[in-house]
C-alpha cells in the first residue's frame, strides 16, 4: 500500500469492522468486534478500540459507515434502528479523540461509494445501489457525484412505498408497504420459519430453492418481484445505466434478479428498462469497509 490511508470503519447491529484502506481500495490490518448494544458509550468505547488496533502513522482521515439516517450538517446519526447512537456528535467526537479529519456517512451510502469506484458500477456515471440484509439500504451516484440530498438523509431506497396499504416497516420507520417491509432478507427469515420450520432462516431458504422446493422457489420469487417494483420506480424516476444489488442476502443471486428483472423489462418505461442492468455487487462484505475509507478520503479532500 502506497500513498496516504484511511482508517474505514464499518459499523453493523451484529459487528464493527475497521481497517486501513489506501486510495485503491486496497485493505490492510483489519479487525473485527462485536457490537455493544447495551449503550451510546459502550458502542463508542469499542469504536475506538477498533480503531487504536488499526492505526498507523500513514493515516491520514477517519470515516464511519453507520446505519443511522445522518444529518450531514452536525455529522449526528439523527436515526438508528439497530445501534444504540441517540445524539452523539460522532465525526466531532472521532475527530477529536484522534486529531484526524473524519467523515460519518450511511453504511448503504458508503457501500454505494464502494461499489462505484471499484466494484459493479466502476466507470459509469448514474447508478443506484441497494443493499439486501435484515433491512434494505440504498444509495445513488447522479451524474457522476453520490447523492445525499439536501441535509445528507436522502437515498433512503428501502423507505419506498411498493404498497400502500401495506404491512408495516421496521424499527421507527413509521411507513406501511415499504420495499423494506416486502423484500429484505427479514422477510425472507419469517418465510423460511413459515415453509421450513422455526429455526429456519433466508440462507435455508435459498438451499432449499437451490435443491428444487417449489414452495422455496415461489417464496423468493415473490420477494424478488416485489425488490423489481422498486427496481422499476428507480429506473423510471432516475434512468440509471446500472442497479447494483448488495447485501447478505443478495447472495440468493438470480433467484431473486431473475424475477426483479422480468418486472422492470414489462413494467418500467421505455427506454430506461432497456437500457438498464441489474447486476450483483462485486466486493461483498468488504464493500462498506472500503466505502468508509471513501468516506475518509472525501473528508480528508474537504479538509485541503
Ligand atoms: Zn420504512
Amino acid at each position: 500500500m502506497a500513498g496516504p490511508l484511511a482508517i474505514g470503519v464499518d459499523v453493523g447491529g451484529k459487528s464493527i469492522r475497521a481497517a486501513l484502506v489506501d486510495r485503491d481500495g486496497r485493505i490492510e490490518r483489519r479487525v473485527k468486534l462485536r457490537t455493544p448494544l447495551v449503550s451510546e458509550a459502550a458502542l463508542v468505547s469499542a469504536l475506538e478500540e477498533a480503531i487504536d488496533a488499526v492505526v498507523a502513522p500513514q493515516a491520514r482521515a477517519l470515516g464511519f459507515g453507520i446505519p443511522s439516517t445522518i444529518d450531514q450538517r452536525s455529522g449526528r446519526p439523527v436515526s438508528s434502528v439497530n445501534i444504540p447512537l441517540t445524539d452523539l456528535d460522532l465525526r466531532e467526537h472521532m475527530s477529536r479523540r484522534f486529531g484526524l479529519p473524519t467523515g460519518v456517512d450511511n453504511d448503504a451510502n458508503a457501500a454505494t461509494l464502494a461499489e462505484w469506484t471499484f466494484g459493479a458500477g466502476r466507470g459509469t456515471r448514474h447508478l443506484v445501489m441497494l443493499t439486501l440484509g435484515t433491512g434494505v439500504g440504498g444509495g445513488l451516484v447522479l451524474d457522476g457525484r453520490p447523492y445525499r440530498g439536501a441535509v445528507g438523509a436522502g437515498g433512503e431506497l428501502g423507505h419506498m412505498v411498493i404498497q400502500y396499504e401495506g404491512p408495516p416497516c421496521h424499527g421507527s420507520c413509521p411507513g406501511h408497504g415499504h420495499l423494506e417491509a416486502l423484500a429484505s432478507g427479514h422477510v425472507a427469515d419469517a418465510e423460511a420459519r413459515r415453509l421450513l420450520g422455526p429455526d429456519a432462516t433466508a440462507v435455508e431458504l435459498v438451499a432449499a430453492a437451490r435443491a428444487g422446493s417449489e414452495a422455496s422457489l415461489t417464496a423468493l420469487a415473490l420477494i424478488g418481484r416485489r425488490l423489481g417494483a422498486g427496481i422499476e420506480t428507480l429506473v423510471n424516476v432516475f434512468n440509471p445505466e446500472v442497479v447494483v444489488i448488495g447485501g447478505g442476502f443478495a447472495g440468493a443471486g438470480d433467484l431473486l434478479l431473475e424475477p426483479a428483472r422480468e418486472v422492470v423489462r414489462s413494467r418500467a418505461l421505455v427506454p430506461g428498462r432497456d437500457l438498464v442492468r441489474i447486476v450483483p455487487a462485486e466486493l461483498g462484505p468488504d464493500a462498506g469497509l472500503v466505502g468508509a475509507g471513501l468516506v475518509a478520503f472525501e473528508a480528508l479532500e474537504r479538509a485541503g
